[in-house]
């Protein structure tokens, strides 16, 4: 984490020393909650929904705090250590730029609408043993959420890896500007977030913020298959840095790597890739999205001379974060995949094929909760996916929500009434589950985040 003098910080987020503030004083780390003040740390008051974290910088400087940030022209300044800077939370962003900067870790920014925090979960499985790596915890991946974690890395990390995350246009460029990537992954292009910004191409134009941001002679790493991408990428091509390099992935043929076999084993895949030969590469998880996912994180690799047998160790031993097609045993013996962290139709259909291709169970059956911020086709999008799983062979259909009895409806076009279930109350489908699930079926769980379906997940792993 970061450890500097007050002065040093002053310097770095463009503040000035205020109140009783000593240059030299040392801080180390940062905080933005007043109930988590480690001694010495520095306190960043942002502005909250309902509180302005200015009202709690006294109780953190009496908690132990080293300085805090304070918004310039603010009344009430407290006696202390105070940094006085024209704006909170750009101030933060630019400390951790800074820091990053002076650190020289190289960089790896990883966007895209699904497979963000999988693929650099890979990256870091690739390269964690050959250097010091520092990665986005959890989902960290805004523009609060990027700083604090390069602002927690330590000062000797080698590379960073980075998951960049968007709802809007602007932010990707935002957080590019904040941590310009020596690589840039593009996992692929989807339909998150389609309301706000409401067209595939809107998404691709956001997502493709991250390659201007590249520093020059870098390298962008995307999903060859999305023909939206070169698109844009001819769009924007005057402000693309110099000497950008690029490398696709994904499942055509026409890709720089993609895989030339793949199969199933157990819980994960095995495959083997153009780029690395006859070599067999196994990921402890599924689907094919999976195995182009690793491509990815295999290229980012690559250019920091990781070796096939080093690629081949990482992959294997890789730690998913949870919640993606987790793979959990439920109820005397069923299997559950939890992919409850969230949905959209494109990595619906993903999950949905995963659950489809899975072998040696009595019924497949597909847990499904509504995708949100589709905007004004989101009926549409979930008939579709309907339509979808009912033609990949799922046995039964639970829908929970009110946009999921569109699911229903649109699997109901050619599955029978007594396969397919919509539920618009969460204990009266687990209720039903209960009933009806057998010990050699695999039920999968997919919603978005908002419809907390794992409450489903944990419901079915209970013992009765
Ligand atoms: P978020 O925007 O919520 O942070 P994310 O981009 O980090 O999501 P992950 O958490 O890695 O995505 O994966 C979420 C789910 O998306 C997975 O469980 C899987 O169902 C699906 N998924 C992952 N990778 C892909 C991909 N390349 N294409 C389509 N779907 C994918
Ligand atoms: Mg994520």
């Amino acid at each position: 984490m970061i450890e500097r003098t007050l002065g040093q910080v002053a310097d770095m987020c463009g503040g000035r020393l205020i109140g009783t503030a000593s240059p030299e004083k040392k801080i180390a780390g940062v905080a933005i909650d007043s109930r988590k003040i480690t001694t010495d740390v520095l306190f960043v008051p942002l502005g909250g929904a309902n509180v302005d974290g200015h009202a709690f910088v006294e109780g953190s400087l009496q908690a132990g705090a080293g300085a805090s940030l304070w918004q310039r022209g603010r009344e009430g300044a407290p006696e202390g250590a105070l940094i006085e800077v024209e704006d909170v939370l750009e101030a933060l962003q630019q400390l951790s730029s800074a820091y990053l900067l002076e650190s020289g870790a190289k960089v790896i920014g990883i966007t895209g609408s699904n497979g963000k925090t999988t693929t650099k979960d890979m990256v870091f499985a690739l390269l964690g043993d050959s250097f010091r790596v520092h990665k986005t915890q959890g989902n960290f991946n805004n523009h609060l959420g990027l700083p604090l974690t390069l602002l927690s890395m330590p000062e000797d990390t080698e590379i960073v890896v980075l998951e960049m995350g968007m709802s809007d246009l602007g932010e990707i460029a935002l957080l590019a500007k904040i941590a310009p990537p020596d690589v840039a992954i593009v996992t692929n292009i989807g339909e998150s977030h389609l309301l706000n910004l409401g067209s595939r191409e809107n998404i691709a134009r956001a997502k493709l913020e991250i390659a201007s941001g590249i520093k020059p002679g870098g390298l962008l790493v995307y999903n060859g298959d999305e023909p939206l991408i070169p698109l844009v990428l001819k769009e924007i091509e005057h402000s693309l840095p110099e000497g950008l390099r690029t490398f696709t992935f994904g499942l055509e043929g026409t890709n720089d790597d993609y895989p030339t076999g793949m199969m199933r084993r157990g819980g994960g895949m095995t495959f083997s890739a153009r780029s690395e030969g006859d070599l067999c590469f196994s990921l402890p998880v599924l689907g094919s999205h999976n195995v182009t996912n690793a491509l990815a994180a295999m290229a980012a690799a690559r250019t920091f001379g990781v070796g096939s047998a080093k690629m081949k160790d990482g992959l294997a031993t890789m730690q998913l974060t949870g919640m993606r097609i987790e793979r959990l045993v439920g109820i005397s013996g069923l299997t559950i995949l939890n992919d409850a962290y969230n949905s959209s139709p494109t990595s619906a259909r993903a999950a949905i094929d995963v659950l489809a291709a899975l072998d040696g169970y009595a019924s497949n059956i597909l847990v499904l909760g509504d995708m949100l911020e589709l905007g004004e086709q989101e009926r549409e999008y979930h008939r579709e996916i309907g339509r979808y799983a009912a033609k990949a062979g799922i046995r039964a259909i639970y829908a929970y929500g009110p946009l999921s009895a569109d699911s229903a409806e649109g699997a109901l076009e050619t599955m029978g009434a007594g396969s397919v279930h919509a539920f618009l109350d969460k204990e009266e489908m687990i209720a039903h589950l209960r009933r009806n699930l057998k010990p050699d079926d695999a039920v999968l769980v997919k919603a978005s985040r908002g419809m907390k379906l794992e409450e489903v997940v944990y419901a079915l792993r209970d013992e009765p």
